[in-house]
């Protein structure tokens, strides 16, 4: 994969920021294993200084809030200027499950240009929901894609590849390395899994490599426009591949996890 430039900025897709790590649902095989993570919610001021940075060399098509559940973050209107004022992307969406949504303050959907509404078959959004949401999308100009979703691909593998030809084969049929970028506490990935694969692996796995700190590219690094172009067009997996089925895995029916025990 080649990246272009525009005035000494890479052009890509897309790029992500998780800006709560917990949710109010547990999907089995959650991208980012959200139902494993501990409550997490992103500084405002702490996102803005990384994507300042990323910004002087990286123009996503979109830049997009996700989670966990964005819309349980204490101050989302605060998140969204901070993205709004870094300059990185011209577009600013929020993915969400919709269940507070509906009843986010005016100040939010006045910020925002895109939202993706995810609608589960195991957890369905009530209609009159999903009514209330697109009328409010309308009033503030908020282009709003609905999105059903009835089955998940296993992204886990029940253990660990063992061969490098297997690491290699998941990481070169692997689509989220171009489409899922993420920026997370003063990295940047090409995919959303290093960081959060290392949090909930490394209990099963003791001797897991710092997965968020090998595949992660410091912002704060030299030449970080050098840096980026060389990570994001490396044909070497991430050392998180040997964990990760990438888009290999099968097709389920969607599913809740069961709750967590308090
Ligand atoms: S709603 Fe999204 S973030 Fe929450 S558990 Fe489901 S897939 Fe994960
Ligand atoms: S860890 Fe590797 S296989 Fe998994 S999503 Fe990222 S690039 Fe793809």
């Amino acid at each position: 994969m080649r990246y272009e430039l525009q005035d000494g900025r890479i052009l890509t897709w897309s790029l992500e920021t998780h800006v709560a790590t917990h949710c109010n649902l547990r999907c089995e095989q959650c991208c980012p294993l959200s139902p494993h993570l501990p409550a997490w919610s992103v500084d405002p001021a702490a996102l803005g200084k990384d994507l300042r940075q990323l910004a002087q060399a990286l123009r996503p098509n979109v830049f997009k809030l996700t989670g966990g559940e964005p819309f349980l973050h204490p101050d989302l209107p605060a998140v969204l200027d901070a993205v709004r004022a870094s300059g990185i992307s011209r577009q600013v969406s929020v993915t969400t499950n919709g269940f507070l949504a509906q009843s986010a303050p005016d100040a939010v959907y006045e910020r925002l240009d895109r939202m993706t509404l995810s609608v589960y078959t195991s957890a369905p959004l009530p209609e009159r929901s999903i009514a209330r949401i697109t009328e409010r999308c309308e009033q503030h100009g908020v282009h709003l894609t609905v999105k059903r979703i009835d089955a998940f691909q296993q992204l886990t593998p029940e253990a660990p590849h063992e061969t490098e030809e297997a690491v290699r084969g998941v990481h070169a049929r692997c689509w989220l390395k171009v489409r899922c970028h993420l920026v997370h506490a003063g990295r940047f990935y090409a995919c959303t899994r290093p960081p959060h694969v290392a949090t909930v692996l490394g209990r099963t796995y003791p001797e897991l490599p710092a997965l968020g700190e090998i595949d992660g590219v410091p912002l704060d690094t030299p030449d970080l426009l050098g840096h980026l172009l060389n990570h994001l067009e490396r044909e070497t997996p991430l050392a998180t591949c040997r964990y990760c089925l990438g888009g290999d895995g099968a097709w389920r029916p969607h599913a809740q996890l069961p709750r967590a025990r308090s």
